[in-house]
C-alpha cells in the first residue's frame, strides 16, 4: 500500500499552481518533504489583558475588533485601522495592504492578534499582526508558533503564515512517519516517536512537549550521520587485506637523535596512536589535525620510515605541486642517506620521466612516492603500497579515498591544519580516527595581531615599508567581496594591486594571485616569492595552504571581518614561519558588535582550535570553513555545539554499526544511512 506521505503536496494543498512551483524549488513535493520542513525556530508569545500589554515583546491580544477605517498613506500604501478591546481596555491595530482583513473579520467578531506593541505618543498600537477567529482553530496566536524559514521566490512568497496554515490541517498524516530510530533506544531514553516529534515541532502542544520533539528530532539527525560515519569506516575495512607494519624502536631512535629538537607530547601521542593502527590488522583510517607549523611533517616522516622499513612503499600526497615540492625536499633531507629512494611525480614532468618513475614504482625500486593527484591516476601501479600520507586533506575529496582501494587498501593519513571543534569532528569526519597535535613546539614566538582602524591605514604601509626594506615579505589578502561574486573578487584584487603597486609602493615588487590563473602561474609566482624576487603578494581568499615561506612576516587582511575565524587563522598561518617576529594586521571595514568579538578573539587567541570553537559558537558551522568548504550538513534541529547529544549518538550509533553494520534487522535506518550522502559533503 502506498503511504500518503510519498504523494504529492498537490493533492493536499488548496494553493495556486505558484506556490506549488516555488515549494518545488525548495525542494518540496511531497507531503514527506512538507512535513520535514521544520521551523528554524519557535516563538514564545504570552496571552495578556490589554492593560498589562509590554512594548515590544510578541505577545497575544483576545478580544472584540471593531471600528474600521482606511485610508491613503504614502506611495499609494492603503492603511487599515481598527480598535481590539477587551474588559481591561483598548488598543489601536494598524495593517498595511490588507484591507481584506475588515471583510474577513467584520467588526464585532471576536478574534486573537499577535504582534509586538509599540507606545508612541502616549498611546499603545500594534501594526500588522497576525488575526485569527478565536473560535476557530488557532495556529498563528498559541502561545508557542513555529518560525520557518521564508522563501521569497519569483513566483510566490512561501511565508512563514503560509507555511502554518498549509501544514497544520496535514500534521494528522504524522503518523505515517516509520520511526528509523530502533525501538530500543526510544523506550530506553523515552524519546517521542518519530511521527509526534514531528507534530510537536509544528504544533506544539505545550513548552514540555516541544522540548522533548526537539531532543529526539536532534538525535535523530545526529544519529543517522553518525551511523552513516560510521558505516562508511565499516566499508573501508571491509575485505582489505592485512598490512602490518611493525614498529623498529632502532630506525625510530636514529631518526630523533638526527633531529635538532625533541617531539612535542602531543606530536609524540599522535605518532603512538599511529604506529599501533599500522601495526593492526585493518588499513587505518586516520586524521592527523594540528594547526600550522605544529609539526605534523616529522611525525609523517617517522610513520613512512616505519613503513619502509616494513618493506613496504610510502605515497604522499599534496594539493598542489608546489607543496609536493616541498614535501619531496624535506623528504630528501631526511632520508638521502639513508639509502630510502624519494621520486616526485608531477604531471608537468616530461613523459619519459614520468613513465619511468611509473615502472620504478611498479617494480618496487621507489620507496616513497611524492606528487599531487597524479599519484592515484590509474595509469599508476605501485609494487606493494603500505601507507598513503595525504597532506591538507580537505583539499581530497572521498571519492579520491575510495580509488585508494584500488590500490590494495593501504593505510591512509590524513593531515589536515584546519583545526575543528571536537563536536564538529566527531560528527562530520565521524568516519575517520582523530589525532591532535594541540601544541607548538617551546621556540615559537607567536604572531602579533593587530585590528588597524582606517586612520592608521598610511601608517601601517609605512611600517610595512620599512620592514621590508630590512629584507622581509608581505602577503595582503583582498576581501571576499560576495559568497558567489567570483569575477568581482579578482576585480578587486586586481585593483588592489594596481593601487598598492602605482601609490603606496612604486618601489617594490608586487605579484598578484587569484583564482583565474591556472595552478602554473600560481606556482611561478609563489616561487618569485619564495626567492624574494617579489617582496609582496596580493591575493585574493585563494592563497595556498601549508606553502613555507619562512621570510615573509607580515600578513595584512582587507575587510578582515567578511571571514571566518579559522580561515583568518589560516590565512595567518602563512606569516610566522621563520625566525623573525611575524604580524597579522586585520583592516576592518564596518564593525558591529559580533564583528568586534571575533576580530577580538583573533587578537587574543593563537590557538586555531579556540578560534573554530567560538566562531562555531558565533557563527555556525557553515562559516566555520569560509566559502568554499561549507559543505558541512545542514542541520535543522541539531546544534553542533550539544557535545552531550553528539556523543549521545555517536555511541548508539557504535553499537548498533559494530553488531549489524548493514543494519539488516533495522530497514528503516538502512534506507537512511547513506554513505554517499556523507561523501557529498565530505568531499
Ligand atoms: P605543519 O604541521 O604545519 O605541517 P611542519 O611539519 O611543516 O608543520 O613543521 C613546521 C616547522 O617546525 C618545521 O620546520 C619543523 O622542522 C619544525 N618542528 C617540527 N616539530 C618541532 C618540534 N617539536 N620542535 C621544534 N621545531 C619543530
Ligand atoms: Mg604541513
Amino acid at each position: 500500500m502506498n503511504n500518503p506521505l510519498d504523494d504529492s503536496v498537490k493533492n493536499y494543498l488548496n494553493t495556486t499552481t505558484r506556490h506549488l512551483k516555488a515549494l518545488k524549488q525548495m525542494g518540496i513535493s511531497t507531503l514527506r518533504d512538507l512535513l520535514l520542513y521544520f521551523p528554524r525556530a519557535h516563538e514564545l508569545q504570552e496571552e495578556v489583558k490589554i492593560h498589562n500589554i509590554v512594548p515590544g515583546e510578541r505577545q497575544v491580544l483576545r478580544g472584540k475588533i471593531s471600528n474600521f477605517t482606511t485610508k491613503q498613506g504614502q506611495s499609494r500604501v492603503s492603511i487599515l485601522s481598527a480598535i481590539l478591546s477587551d474588559n481591561t481596555g483598548a488598543i489601536e491595530v494598524i495593517w498595511f495592504n490588507q484591507n481584506y482583513i475588515k471583510n474577513q473579520f467584520p467588526a464585532g467578531t471576536n478574534v486573537l492578534i499577535a504582534g509586538k506593541p509599540k507606545f508612541d505618543r502616549g498611546r499603545f498600537s500594534m501594526q500588522n499582526p497576525t488575526i485569527e477567529y478565536e473560535k476557530t482553530s488557532k495556529i498563528h496566536t498559541v502561545n508557542i508558533v513555529p518560525v520557518y524559514p521564508e522563501k521569497d521566490l519569483d513566483d510566490a512568497k512561501i511565508s512563514s503564515k503560509w507555511l502554518r496554515e498549509k501544514i497544520t490541517p496535514i500534521l494528522y498524516h504524522t503518523s505515517g512517519f516509520e520511526d528509523p530510530i530502533p525501538s530500543y533506544i526510544t523506550t530506553e531514553k523515552g524519546f517521542l516517536n518519530y511521527g509526534e516529534a514531528i507534530k510537536e515541532i509544528h504544533l506544539p502542544t505545550n513548552e514540555e512537549k516541544l522540548k522533548a520533539a526537539k531532543q529526539r528530532l536532534a538525535f535523530h539527525e545526529l544519529f543517522i550521520l553518525q551511523c552513516s560515519a560510521l558505516k562508511s569506516k565499516v566499508e573501508w575495512k571491509r575485505g582489505a587485506e592485512t598490512k602490518r607494519i611493525s614498529r623498529n624502536p632502532t630506525i625510530e631512535k636514529q631518526f630523533l637523535d638526527n633531529q635538532s629538537f625533541q617531539l612535542t607530547n602531543a606530536q609524540k601521542n599522535a605518532y603512538e596512536e599511529i604506529i599501533s593502527d599500522l601495526n593492526g590488522s585493518y588499513p587505518m583510517l586516520r586524521l592527523l589535525q594540528g594547526d600550522v607549523g605544529s609539526g605534523k611533517t616529522v611525525v609523517a616522516m617517522l610513520c613512512a620510515l616505519q613503513a619502509v622499513n616494513a618493506k613496504y612503499q610510502v605515497a604522499v600526497m599534496a594539493p598542489t605541486s608546489i607543496l609536493a615540492k616541498q614535501h619531496y625536499q624535506s623528504f630528501q633531507k631526511e632520508f638521502e642517506n639513508a639509502g630510502i629512494k624519494i621520486e616526485l611525480l608531477l604531471g608537468s614532468l616530461p613523459s619519459k620521466d614520468k613513465s619511468d618513475i611509473k615502472e620504478n614504482l611498479e617494480n618496487g625500486d621507489i620507496d616513497i612516492i611524492i606528487g599531487t593527484h597524479a599519484l592515484i591516476q590509474d595509469t599508476v601501479k605501485f609494487k606493494n603500497l603500505g601507507l598513503c600520507i595525504v597532506d591538507e586533506q580537505h583539499r581530497f575529496g572521498v571519492a579520491q579515498r575510495e580509488r585508494l582501494k584500488h590500490f590494495g587498501s593501504p593505510h591512509l593519513l590524513n593531515m589536515s591544519a584546519t583545526p575543528i571543534p571536537r563536536t564538529l569532528a566527531l560528527t562530520i569526519y565521524g568516519d575517520q580516527d582523530l589525532s591532535i597535535i594541540d601544541e607548538m613546539p617551546a621556540n615559537r614566538l607567536p604572531i602579533i595581531t593587530r585590528i588597524v582602524p582606517e586612520k592608521r591605514r598610511n601608517d601601517a604601509y609605512k611600517w610595512i615599508k620599512e620592514q621590508i626594506t630590512l629584507g622581509r615579505q608581505a602577503f595582503i589578502i583582498c576581501p571576499l567581496v560576495e559568497e558567489s561574486e567570483f569575477l568581482e573578487n579578482i576585480k578587486s584584487a586586481v585593483e588592489e594591486y594596481e593601487r598598492l603597486q602605482n601609490h603606496i609602493f612604486p618601489d617594490l615588487k608586487i605579484g598578484l594571485i587569484h583564482g583565474r590563473l591556472d595552478q602554473e602561474e600560481k606556482d611561478a609566482i609563489m616561487n618569485q616569492f619564495s626567492n624574494n624576487e617579489i617582496q609582496i603578494i596580493v591575493s585574493t581568499s585563494v592563497v595556498e595552504v601549508g606553502i613555507n615561506v619562512p621570510n615573509a612576516s607580515i600578513i595584512v587582511i582587507e575587510s578582515a571581518e567578511r571571514f571566518g575565524l579559522s580561515q583568518l587563522h589560516q590565512f595567518r598561518g602563512r606569516v610566522g614561519r621563520g625566525e623573525h617576529q611575524s604580524y597579522c594586521f586585520l583592516f576592518p571595514n564596518a564593525l558591529n558588535e559580533e564583528n568586534q568579538k571575533r576580530l577580538t578573539a583573533m587578537v587574543r587567541e593563537s590557538s586555531g582550535f579556540k578560534l573554530a570553537e567560538i566562531d562555531l559558537e558565533l557563527r555556525g558551522p557553515g562559516e566555520v570553513y569560509g566559502v568554499k568548504q561549507s559543505g558541512i550538513p545542514d542541520l535543522k534541529i541539531a546544534n553542533f555545539t550539544d557535545l552531550r547529544i553528539v556523543k549521545d549518538a555517536r555511541l548508539e550509533a557504535e553499537k548498533i554499526i559494530a553488531k549489524d553494520p548493514d543494519c539488516k534487522d533495522y530497514p528503516q535506518l538502512a534506507k537512511l544511512i547513506n554513505t554517499s550522502n556523507l561523501n557529498a559533503f565530505l568531499a
